[in-house]
């Protein structure tokens, strides 16, 4: 079968690469970036020119890529997936998306005969590069289950969670709940600095007692080795918690702790951190407080 792969960035070029590592497949790759074109290429992918091209060429389409609007561009846009690949093609999108966004993207790939999974995925570059992702899929169970063994070759747990629109449901819920660990792990980890307890034994008591979580570990080892290199952009991490606070409010649900996330986000990008990683969350308290988290 051919894989076509658009948007190979810092998550989907390693589950690119494991496609290629892990399975028979033919992949073919395009995105904006040739040093991400090339770190798949070099592995055995070949290069598609456009996203046109890769969509003719292809008999499943993935994409990977960073907001709402583009993946309604590249799926739907005149030189887009829909308007290019042949019907009963396969398309495949693991971006974080709105609900409503995949539900208009599913329903032009159904007016030209492309059935669609939308399939976010959660686990961050580490979880994308060991192929241990857990991917949350909404679409159609059978379809689903087809693409099981694609979905393998670069994930550990795949979860048909409902129809189109409901992965991404799964996805913001998920997400939500990760920054508020995270920004509580932030304030939690400040009051280690400024105590003057030595922040490896604290963290040796957390990461063995009840405040652990995957937000704090992700926040500790970050600001410890004081490496804020995006490996998930807080322009990113903002966008989901625009769109999961968005659905909080169609849902009727009071927001008492992640409006408050938001807020610490928006102070972060205010400050020129939002290409950097969402941990740089903790930079606002340390610039606040004139003090550094930091452990060697
Ligand atoms: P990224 O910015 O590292 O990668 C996105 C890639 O898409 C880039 O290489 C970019 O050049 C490419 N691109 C953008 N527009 C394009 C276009 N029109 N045509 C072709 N390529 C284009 O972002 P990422 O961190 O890999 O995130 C991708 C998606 O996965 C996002 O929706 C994000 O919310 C989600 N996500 C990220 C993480 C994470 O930890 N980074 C975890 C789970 C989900």
């Amino acid at each position: 079968m051919k894989v076509g792969f658009i948007g190979v960035g810092n998550m989907g070029g390693p589950m690119c690469r494991n496609i290629v590592r892990n399975s028979n497949h033919e992949v073919v790759v395009f995105d904006l970036d040739a040093a991400a074109v090339k770190a798949c290429t070099d592995l055995g992918a070949s290069m598609g020119a456009s996203v046109a091209d890769v969509a003719a060429a292809c008999d499943v389409v993935i994409t990977s890529l960073p907001m709402p609007k583009t993946v309604e561009a590249v799926a739907l846009g005149e030189d887009g997936i829909a308007a290019h690949a042949k019907p009963g093609t396969v398309y495949i999108d693991l971006s974080t998306n709105s609900p409503a966004v995949a539900k208009r993207v599913a329903a032009g790939m159904a007016a030209r005969g492309i059935q669609m999974l939308e399939a976010p995925v959660s686990g961050g570059v580490p979880r994308a590069v060991d192929g241990s992702i857990v991917i949350m899929v909404g679409g159609e169970e059978a379809l689903c289950e087809a693409q099981r063994p694609l979905f393998s070759s670069f994930s550990g747990e795949v979860v048909h969670v409902g129809e189109v629109g409901m992965g991404s449901v799964a996805k913001l819920i998920n997400n939500m709940l990760a920054f508020c660990n995270m920004s509580a792990a932030a304030e939690a980890l400040m009051m280690g600095a400024k105590s003057g307890i030595d922040l490896r034994k604290l963290d040796q008591v957390i990461s063995n007692a009840s405040g652990n979580s995957a937000g704090y570990r992700s926040i500790a080892a970050k600001a410890f080795a004081g490496n804020f290199k995006p490996a998930f952009a807080l322009d990113l991490a903002h966008k989901d918690l625009r769109l999961a606070l968005e659905l909080a409010d169609e849902l009727g649900v009071p927001g008492m702790i992640a409006p408050q996330v938001m807020s610490l986000m928006r102070m972060a990008r205010g400050m020129g951190m939002g290409g950097d990683d969402t941990a740089s969350v903790i930079r606002v308290y340390e610039k606040a407080l004139g003090q550094e988290v930091r452990s060697g």
